[in-house]
């Protein structure tokens, strides 16, 4: 049972079961994919129906962010805790490393994906990068027979919400992958040209603010925080 959240459904899962369940999605026959929306993507999902429909339709919802956990609480059904998209992906990728499993990257700027790579091999002795492509394509068709050609098992699908997640409920089947996963700007990340917040940040739930010091211009894009919550207050009080 999915917890509604301003109509989009999460599922209540600690990191742990959250790998368990990707890890046998990516051992399992089909298509799936995985999303990890946060405040921001839940906003665009009430005046996108196409985004709703992707975001709905992941066979994994993950509550990215510390603002989903005080909504669902406001509407008085909590979930367990965050599973945020950066934290679930590295915990594939110690799964992948052991497994044998094979991974493409998909998205960013030219030349992020592939420095992506190679960090992440490092981190992960064992984990096989088979390919990457920038995010900046304008047709889909040769990027699905790139992933089809690499035989990859899981694609993380890092072209910002909700790009991502209407391609992969597009295109998910056709690149013959068995789990994708939309994991936004963490190939920024991996590639180590954007830092993450410090610990401390983090374990307080405000990466959001790390990343608004860091980076002023998401100020516009973060005044959808306030409105999730002023929207979670007024549905709760219906
Ligand atoms: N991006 C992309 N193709 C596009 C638009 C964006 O590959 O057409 C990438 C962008 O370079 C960045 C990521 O998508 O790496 C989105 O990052 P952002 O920080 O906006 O995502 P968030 O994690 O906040 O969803």
């Amino acid at each position: 049972m999915r917890i509604d959240v301003l109509g989009v459904g999460f599922d209540n899962m600690t990191m742990e079961q959250a790998v368990a369940e990707g890890v046998r999605l990516m051992s399992t026959a089909g298509a799936h994919y995985a999303v990890t929306p946060n405040p921001e993507i839940v906003e665009i999902c009430r005046e996108d129906e196409e985004a709703r429909s992707a975001v709905n339709g992941g066979d994994l919802v993950l509550a990215d962010g510390i603002g989903i956990i005080y909504g669902a609480k406001i509407l008085g059904t909590p979930l367990k805790g965050r599973v945020t998209g950066i934290g679930f992906a590295q915990g594939l990728m110690e799964r992948m490393a052991e497994n044998g499993k094979t991974l493409f990257l998909l998205g960013a700027k030219p030349g992020v994906a592939e420095r992506a790579a190679e960090n992440l091999q490092r981190q992960y002795p064992g984990l096989r990068v088979a390919g990457t492509h920038d995010g900046y394509f304008q047709e889909d068709g040769p990027v699905i027979e790139e992933i089809r050609a690499a035989g990859a098992d899981v694609v993380f699908v890092c072209l910002g919400a909700p790009k991502q997640e209407k391609w992969m409920k597009r295109n998910g089947g056709a690149t013959g992958a068995k789990l994708l996963v939309g994991l936004g700007g963490c190939l920024d990340v991996f590639s180590g040209e954007v830092q993450r917040a410090p610990e401390i940040f983090q374990k307080l739930g405000l990466e959001w603010l790390h990343r608004l010091v860091k980076n002023p211009s998401r100020a516009g894009r973060m005044m959808k925080l306030p409105l999730f919550l002023v929207h979670a207050a007024g549905e709760r009080k219906k």
